[in-house]
């Protein structure tokens, strides 16, 4: 009976793979390991839920603007769907690998579970360039992803939403392929779309303003006023570019930013508004950008800055960068920024990290919000969504707080703790259908 097992016992009957570092996936095995063993997690349970429950490839074939029929692989992994349907976002870019996604689909559903959402988590990646395709040819290969993935979508199902290189556009082609294979308008099949499409107000904002809730509620935890504290932004995406710029409407002083082309250092702060307009004018990019000196991405990581946000990719802060960092508090904008050998340094320093899971939780908060109302068809204002999501990363933040308190661990394995339990109890009610 492997029930019987002890957790301890695993390691007696299966062998621990080699540990690469840089692979997503094995950072988020390092802390649900951590969490299983604080919550004696069932050994049949720790199996269960350390898997994706269901692996989606695809090839996906696309004509090309000039003719030419190129195929993309393309992925959805269901990581678990215990609490409700499964739910993440969708990403394009040249190096996503199916690891990736398995790491992204298995956050989706600690993030969901920690919030209280009745979801659990999924993670979609196409590998393309979709800065070297038009307009035309992202359309088709969202369109046929979407149709190869018609039977794996659904309201009821699994929701996608936007990621990294993904947006509102994206969303309504999503929208629009899935409605016609189901012969009606489905608008709950997606979040993250245009409002006029039954969107919600605030969820292009809702990560970056969760970002910036979670960092508020940070410095009174330390005493820090917002005016007082300096920000370093890496990334200057919609969650990077929303968080800098909302950070600095609360007094805060953002000092840098960076995007691909490197990062932008102003000591007396930057002006993010027209950051953002310049990028607009300048093919997306802060190349270029006035009023700002160059600095290297590491340089902006170890920064001496009260609070860093990285807000790119995963696999940014290795134990060299965080030796060298001069952060207080860094708030992970992005999935999976700071690998564990990271973790052990930045907690060695008092840093207070606040993790993926709970720092970037405001897109998919809003998301759910979104799919209530399409799902009632009754639309909230502006105001009423971003009154429950401060409500709502508030709420978390303090009971992550108090859950790494009562453990004497890291937010970040407080985080993963609440997450966990939340699914191993409901997989308990529900129990194993034979
Ligand atoms: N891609 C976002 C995330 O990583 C949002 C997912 C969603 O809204 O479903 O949390």
């Amino acid at each position: 009976m492997p029930f019987d097992i002890d957790v301890h016992e695993r390691a007696v009957y299966r062998e621990p793979a080699p540990i690469d570092r840089d692979d997503p996936f094995q950072s988020m095995m390092e802390r649900f390991d951590v969490a299983a063993e604080i919550l004696e997690l069932n050994p049949g349970f720790y199996e269960y839920l350390c898997r994706p429950s269901r692996m989606h490839i695809t090839s996906v074939p696309v004509e090309m603007d000039t003719g030419q029929i190129m195929v993309y692989e393309g992925y959805r992994v269901i990581h678990n769907d215990v609490l409700g349907p499964s739910k993440g976002g969708i990403r394009f870019a040249p190096d996503v690998t199916l690891n990736e996604v398995k790491a992204l689909a298995a956050w989706m559903t600690w993030k969901c579970a920690l919030l209280g959402l009745p979801f659990g988590g999924a993670k979609g990646g196409i590998v393309c360039n979709p800065e070297q395709m038009s307009a035309k040819e992202l359309e088709r290969l969202t369109r046929r992803y979407t149709a190869d993935l018609f039977d794996v979508f659904g309201p009821d199902k699994d929701i996608p939403a936007p990621d990294m290189n993904t947006n509102e556009q994206i969303m309504a082609w999503v929208l629009d392929t899935y409605s016609m294979h189901a012969r009606r308008t489905e608008n709950a099949v997606v979040t993250g779309k245009p409002v006029g499409l039954g969107g919600s107000e605030g969820r292009q904002e809702a990560t970056g303003r969760g970002v910036m809730t979670v960092t508020l509620a940070a410095m009174e935890r330390l005493d820090l006023a917002p005016s007082d504290c300096t920000v370093a932004v890496q990334g200057f995406g919609n969650v990077g570019a929303t968080a800098a710029e909302l950070l600095a409407a609360q007094g805060c002083t953002v000092v840098a930013v960076s995007d691909i082309t490197g990062g932008y250092y102003n000591e007396k702060g930057l002006d993010i508004n027209e950051l953002r307009n310049y990028t607009q004018k300048n093919g997306g990019t802060l190349d270029g950008s006035p009023n700002a000196d160059r600095i290297t991405n590491e340089e902006l990581l170890t920064l001496d800055v009260d609070v860093l946000v990285p807000a790119a990719k995963e696999d940014q802060i290795d134990a060299e960068i965080a030796e060298g960092t001069g952060a207080r508090i860094i708030v992970e904008g992005a999935n999976g920024p700071t690998l564990p050998e990271a973790d052990e340094v930045l907690q060695e320093k008092d840093v207070l990290v606040i993790p993926d899971i709970l720092a970037n939780a405001g897109g998919v908060t809003v998301s759910y919000f979104e799919w209530v109302q399409d799902r009632q068809g009754f639309f909230w204002t502006e105001e009423r969504v971003n009154r429950r999501l401060d409500r709502t990363m508030r709420e978390a933040f303090e009971k992550v707080y108090e859950t790494a308190e009562e453990h004497d661990v890291s937010l970040r394995i407080g985080a993963y703790v609440m997450g966990v339990r939340k699914v191993a109890e409901a997989l308990r009610m529900r129990g194993i259908y034979a």
